[in-house]
């Protein structure tokens, strides 16, 4: 959902990307010694030499043991699962520089503040306005990030960069302001919906979540349901040793037997394992529920986005009731802002036809796919099912696959013909608001949603990110919304 982020100077990155890959060796080393350790503190000195040889109580000390390795094993199992799937969390394919022609080299970079102004998602994303950061220093340290010629691509003197097609093929995608999918300036492609260019690997991941050092990569669309259960089954099993060596702890004490440092660090491990695994695990899953990843979270109440969404030919735009300013409605009433920002039409070199005052453009050919820009609603997820739903795309449609690490989700699955992701209701609360569906329901239920909307704009003053993409947006889309404006 963002353009491009603002990157760390060459060096900076290539030492943070160092430090990654040595840490993504370590760590999971360090893992693996640590659950070694711990295996040795419960089976060796709780159950075999405490229990069954000192303490005579054999019962306690097997169940103890066969416990262990009950809670151990799925930890385990899915931790491997999730190494394997590691080095493939969902990867975009790079384009080839010199098949992008449309883009400026990266010598003709503009300077930063117009790098800055092609990154309006980020700053959304990100929950900061950067018109007040200073600019950085300038060119020689910045990695080739090559930046799309959008003005000469819509005008028609420049073809896109290759790859549109997968995008206007569907009946829905994120794109920017303009229409365009979104560029990935450092890949060299168009970036597919929900993904985001990881800075730490060099590459745009499929739902991207994080980098993530206990693993020693990016968990993304591939991996996420395997991290999931990786954390929980971790977090299960790190309350387990906690709590048994508590109580033998305890029960030492009481006895006046002596405690070994080791015992000490076991509880130690255990507790802090349980807080960090569960805390990660619980995490992981209440963003599940909203369909959300780590990165999409961030700044994820204010942000807004632009999708582009089918025009069928036939079908009337209906006028929207009090639209006086089509960009921004009467603080306070039930309207909120007007999504529609404008049209595009692919293929790309075909133009729309403006012609129509009181219907949609007309496809121009048999090919051309018109489709309207839409803005969302802050804090609105285009892919957001209900909590059941957005669980099952993560996790499974069977509830054996929640706990066995070995499908993916079917989220992965990219067959769809409407979107590259199933879509919630609020896209056809969108399309209500914009004028593209007249649906009764609908309407009504797109009322509550503004109602929402309005409360929480109420609590939260802070619009300069809004204020920000309306500036970007009323430049770039004024000439096709008063074009094809019923009202
Ligand atoms: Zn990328």
């Amino acid at each position: 959902m963002s353009q491009c982020q603002q990157r760390p100077p060459k060096s900076q990155l290539e030492n943070r990307q160092a430090a990654n890959r040595t840490t993504a060796v370590i760590v999971p080393a360090l893992l693996i010694g640590i659950v070694g350790y711990a295996t040795w503190i419960v089976v060796v000195l709780i159950g075999a030499n405490y229990l069954i040889k000192h303490q005579s109580r054999n019962g306690a000390g097997i169940a103890v043991i066969v416990l262990y390795f009950i809670f151990l094993f799925p930890m385990a199992a899915s931790y491997l699962r999730l190494l394997v799937t590691v080095p493939y969390p969902g990867y975009v394919e790079k384009g080839s520089p010199t098949a992008a022609t449309p883009v400026k080299p990266p010598q003709e970079t503009p300077p930063q503040h117009n790098v800055q102004a092609s990154c309006t998602s980020t700053k959304v994303q990100d929950g900061t306005n950067q018109n007040n950061t200073k600019p950085r220093p300038a060119a020689p340290q910045e990695p080739p990030v090559t930046v799309l010629d959008t003005k000469a691509i819509l005008s028609g003197e420049l073809p896109p960069p290759p790859g549109t097609e997968r995008f206007y093929s569907k009946e829905v995608f994120a794109c920017d302001q303009n229409g365009l999918p979104i560029w990935c300036g450092t890949c060299n492609n168009w970036k597919p919906d929900r993904s985001h260019h990881g800075s730490d690997v060099g590459r745009c991941v499929l739902k991207m979540d994080h980098f993530c050092p206990w693993v020693g990569g990016v968990v993304g669309e591939q991996n996420f349901n395997f991290f999931i259960q990786f954390c929980s089954y971790a977090g299960v099993y790190a309350l387990f040793v906690m709590i048994v060596m508590a109580v033998y702890i305890s029960e030492a004490r009481s006895r006046g037997n002596s405690l070994g440092g080791n015992w000490i660090a076991g509880i130690t491990l255990g507790a802090v394992f349980t807080l960090f695994a569960g805390g990660m695990s619980l995490t992981s899953i209440s963003l599940g529920l909203k369909n959300l990843t780590t990165i999409d979270n961030i700044g994820h109440q204010r942000r807004v986005m632009h999708i582009a969404v089918l025009i069928d030919p036939m079908q009337q735009r209906q006028p929207r009731p009090m639209s006086t300013d089509h960009v921004k409605h009467t603080h306070g009433s039930e309207e909120s802002e007007d999504p529609w920002q404008g049209t595009i039409t692919y293929p790309l070199n075909i133009m729309p036809d403006a012609s129509s005052e009181t219907t949609l453009p007309p496809r121009t050919s048999s090919a051309s796919r018109t489709f309207a820009i839409l803005r969302t609603h802050p804090g609105m997820n285009p892919w957001n099912l209900g909590a059941f739903r957005n669980f099952k795309s993560i996790m499974g449609d069977h509830w054996y696959d929640w706990f066995l690490p070995l499908r993916h989700s079917p989220c992965c699955n990219h067959d769809r013909g409407d979107s590259m992701y199933e879509l919630g209701p609020d896209v056809e609360r969108l399309k209500v608001d914009a004028g593209l569906s007249s649906s009764s329901k609908s309407r009504a239920s797109s009322r509550r949603r503004h109602r929402k909307h309005r409360h929480h704009r109420e609590d939260s003053e802070d619009m300069d990110i809004m204020g920000s993409t309306l500036a970007n947006v009323n430049g770039v889309t004024g000439r096709e919304r008063n074009s094809f404006e019923s009202v």
